[in-house]
């Protein structure tokens, strides 16, 4: 086994690092103040190909493999997390769903508006009553005619809805059928019958919209149908173990952000006539993080290489173990960051507090820790039970 990073990926690692400090990471105080993300440094995203590292060069993107991709979004990840969410969304939930189920027509339209980062693509799947248990969505999806499709009904918490152009939309054909009962469609922004409604005000991450979508006799072409009627809920599953994938990677860039702080913050502040990190309280501290954040990377590193295998279950399960172990090691990384601190890593005037509560989400979003811990377990009762019939 080969730990080291191909010489091509440590030039890209080395570039998006550089282009992340010198052209995102000075905007961070401003945007977290007027919760506006300045256009020059939505350009420099677009410039690096940071809205299509994943997308395949045929389609307008850096057909970066997902190894690449997640390099990229862990170098993101350590500046304001307004940018991850615009880019970053938009190379996995916004884009999968046209990559892995679009037709060849569509992919052409579609995929090099988005890999240009000049159209944003948003996926919407959670409603009110149906977030865990997704496949419970009341949104409706009924036949008008031989062309068409009519959608009805409402959607919550869709990041980049004000800003999208262009929706992946999840509807039940048949709710008695459950997971089995639901379609995926695309759906443009200004389709009669399509509103973008209120943007839900959130913990973190200011200068990125969530924000409800209302769906009132929406009337879509039955060619926008992505992967069949009834393989809706599937195509949702698999988009978002990249998105898991690349989330896994965040958490480890913004865990590295906040170590360099503390290493920072201990090697300048005295108390007790010592450097902090010279107290063994703090060194110790400081050690448990470095120990997480290297076994979280490795975990992160691989989900990304399995991705780009060929064993499904191999990569869902790895793709939830990374989020899951990453979002608890850069909370508790985050959460000690702030303790190193003390007073100033709660106040507003450090990054720390912002990072602390930007990174509360990953346990939430694109699937909770549940069930992330869900995934797993039920992989292991497969594995145990096949082993058992065949004993
Ligand atoms: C910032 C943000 C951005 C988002 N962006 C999008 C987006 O772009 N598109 C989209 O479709 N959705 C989006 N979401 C929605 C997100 O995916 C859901 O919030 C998430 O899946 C959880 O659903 P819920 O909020 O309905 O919680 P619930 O499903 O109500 O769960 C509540 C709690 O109960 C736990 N729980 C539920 N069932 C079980 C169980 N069987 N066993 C143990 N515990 C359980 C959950 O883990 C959770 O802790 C976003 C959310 C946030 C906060």
């Amino acid at each position: 086994m080969d730990f080291a990073l191909s010489p091509d990926l440590v030039r890209w690692q080395e570039r998006v690092r550089a282009f992340v400090a010198e052209e995102l990471q000075p905007h961070d105080a401003a945007i977290e103040e007027t919760g506006r993300v300045p256009e020059e440094a939505i350009e420099g995203l677009r410039r690096m190909g940071l809205f299509g590292t994943n997308t395949p060069t045929a389609y307008g993107g850096l057909g970066l493999s997902m190894l690449g991709s997640c390099l990229a979004i862990e170098e993101i990840a350590k500046a304001h997390t307004a940018f991850y969410y615009l880019s970053g969304v938009n190379v996995h939930i916004g884009s999968k769903p046209i990559e892995f189920a679009g037709t060849e027509e569509q992919k052409r339209r579609w995929l090099p508006e988005l890999a240009s980062g000049r159209l944003i693509g948003a996926f919407a799947l959670t409603e009110r009553g149906a977030g865990s248990d997704a496949a419970r969505l009341a949104m409706t999806a009924r036949r008008d005619g031989a062309d068409h499709y009519v959608l009805d009904g409402r959607k919550i918490y869709i990041t980049n809805a004000p800003e999208a152009g262009l929706f992946t939309v999840f509807a039940t054909l048949d709710p008695a059928l459950g997971s089995r009962g639901i379609a995926a469609f695309l759906v443009e922004a200004g389709t009669p019958g399509l509103r973008v409604g209120r943007t839900t005000e959130m913990a973190a991450g200011r200068g990125s919209h969530h924000a409800e979508l209302l769906f009132d006799g929406c009337r879509v072409p039955a060619a926008n149908m992505l992967a069949g009627e009834g393989k809706g809920f599937a195509l949702a599953m698999r988009c978002l173990d990249a998105g898991r994938t690349h989330w896994g990677a965040y958490c480890v860039g913004a865990a590295q952000r906040l170590l360099d702080l503390a290493v920072a913050r201990a090697s300048s502040r005295e108390t007790f006539g010592q450097r902090l990190r010279e107290h063994q309280g703090v060194e110790w501290m400081l050690a448990d993080m470095a120990a997480a954040l290297h076994g979280a990377r490795l975990v992160a590193y691989e989900a990304a290489w399995r991705y780009d295998g060929d064993d499904a279950s191999a990569r869902t399960r790895a793709a939830a173990m990374s989020k899951l172990i990453g979002a608890d090691m850069v909370q508790k990384v985050a959460d000690t960051t702030l303790q190193i601190y003390g007073g100033a890593g709660y106040s507003k005037e450090e990054p720390v507090e912002r990072i602390w509560r930007e990174t509360r989400v990953v346990r939430i979003l694109d699937g909770t820790s549940e069930m992330m811990r869900r995934i797993v377990a039920r992989d292991l009762y497969r594995t145990a039970d096949r082993r058992n019939a065949v004993v």
